[in-house]
């Protein structure tokens, strides 16, 4: 689908718009609003609607602070709960300074500029998302709480599914908005859910995925429930993945398939899957940018801890799907649903193309539950591990050139910044666990 200017203003008219969000994200991927009047469209369409970009966190300093949207048409949608008459549309928007430059604190001109690079090597890329996350009830204030009433479990059927119908009406409002729904299910944990949807070229799912999280938020608010894309609400249970599953064509064809190879794997898929081994500590502190991040990357809840492939086995960070054909691709399992999306794919792609440039050769897969090696087993292997909190993710960033050239540096420099103060404000904290650990002990 392509859209131009003069469809949307058609398009507007017929269905009877009256306001329009020009959305965009920041650099730790909260969505942004400005909302405007139908009669302004033509004018921010045109990209001449201006903002005050250091009211936006991590964009920009007071003294350089004018900034232009620059709406993409394709993203322009009509909120289906909203009423039929006078409704609500929006339109995702790239952020431009005042010379018409991409602007380099934007995190969708960013994932372009990757995908340009690909691109320049004629591949488009092809990324599907399982993006999971908890349904808890708000108490008698409308605050959040992390408490479910529901007993199900994975693929479990009503009536103990609480949030089946909360689920289900989040599954109408994406398809009204132009999602195709492959599956929605209840996941492990109580109160966890999973929607999928299909597969689209890197930058739409992107656009998906923050119009994903806000949808199932807006829903879930309007069933008295709060949703939730925090990693690791409750300890001792499953936390919540954003699984990405990518892969590269050129001229419509799959060029991660091929039938002749080992495993049925071109040797651009072998590559990808090297880069995407050699630089997983580099950008973890991009597709897991939160503190809360670290507690969900432990052993024995299907989430990896150790940097490996595997066809068969769900415990390594990189998982080939048996599928092949057109739906050959590559699973990377690390990324959580708190990451800015632009920004995970936009490292997550770097690390494959430069496998793929520089012919990384990635080692032999791992069959075995790696959760079961020891620690001798994994050395002899030469399995490394993830990062194990905010704190090593940021310094394996720091020692990344490759993964800082796909931020920039004004990103890099402005998510470090944030990110180093975030892990010391946690780590001064004195948490519950110490006090029951210590207190009567020492
Ligand atoms: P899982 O087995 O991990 O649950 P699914 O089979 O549910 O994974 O697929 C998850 C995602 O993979 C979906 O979004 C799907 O559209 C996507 N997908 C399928 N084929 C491709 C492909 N060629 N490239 C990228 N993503 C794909
Ligand atoms: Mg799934
Ligand atoms: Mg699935
Ligand atoms: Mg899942
Ligand atoms: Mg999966």
């Amino acid at each position: 689908m392509s859209l131009t200017k003069e469809d949307v203003l058609r398009i507007a008219k017929e269905k009877d718009v009256r306001f329009v969000r020009l959305q965009f994200t920041d650099i730790f991927g909260v969505l942004k609003n400005v909302a405007i009047t139908v009669e302004q469209l033509e004018k921010a369409l045109d990209g001449e609607l201006m903002f005050d970009g250091s009211s936006i966190e991590g964009f920009v300093r007071i003294e350089e602070s004018d900034m232009y949207l620059k709406p993409d048409p394709n993203t322009f949608v009509t909120f289906p709960w909203r009423p039929q008459e006078g409704s609500v549309a929006r339109l995702i928007c790239d952020v431009y300074t005042p010379d018409g430059e991409p602007f380099e604190g934007c995190p969708r001109c960013t994932l372009k500029r990757v995908l340009q690079e690909a691109s320049e090597l004629g591949y488009t890329v092809n990324v599907g998302p399982e993006a999971e996350f908890f349904l808890f009830l708000v108490d008698e204030n409308g605050k959040p709480t992390t408490i479910t009433h529901d007993k199900a479990s994975y693929f479990d059927l009503t009536p103990v599914d609480l949030g089946e119908n909360a689920r289900r009406d989040m599954v109408i409002a994406l398809q009204d908005m132009g999602f195709e729904v492959e599956a929605s299910h209840h996941e492990v944990g109580p109160g966890q859910h999973e929607i999928d949807f299909k597969y689209d070229d890197a930058l739409a799912t992107a656009d998906k995925i923050v119009t994903f999280k806000f949808v199932v938020r807006t829903i879930a608010q309007r069933h008295g429930l709060h949703a939730t894309f925090m990693p690791k609400p409750l300890y001792g249970i499953a936390g919540s993945g954003m699984h990405t599953h990518l892969s590269l064509f050129a001229n419509g064809t799959n060029v991660f398939y091929d039938p002749n190879s080992k495993y049925q794997l071109s040797e651009t898929a072998m590559y990808f899957i090297g880069g995407l081994l050699k630089h997983a500590r580099g950008y973890t502190a991009i597709t897991n940018p939160t503190v809360n991040s670290y507690k969900r990357l432990v052993s024995g809840f299907e989430a990896p801890v150790y940097i490996a492939w595997s066809e068969k086995n769900r415990s390594p960070l990189v998982r080939i799907p048996a599928r092949r054909g057109t739906g050959t691709r590559v699973e990377v399992r690390n990324p959580d649903p708190s990451c800015n999306p632009y920004l995970a794919l936009a490292v997550l792609i770097k690390a494959g193309l430069d496998g793929v440039k520089n012919r990384i050769v990635p080692p032999p897969p791992i069959d075995k539950n790696i959760y079961a090696l020891t620690p001798e087993e994994r050395k002899e292997m030469q399995i490394a591990s993830l990062p194990v909190d905010l704190n090593e993710a940021l310094e394996e960033l720091s020692r990344n050139p490759v993964i800082r050239a796909a931020l920039g540096d004004h990103i890099y420099n402005r998510f470090t910044e944030a990110k180093r103060i975030e892990w010391d404000n946690y780590r001064m904290q004195v948490h519950q666990w110490e006090l029951d650990q210590y207190l009567t002990k020492f």
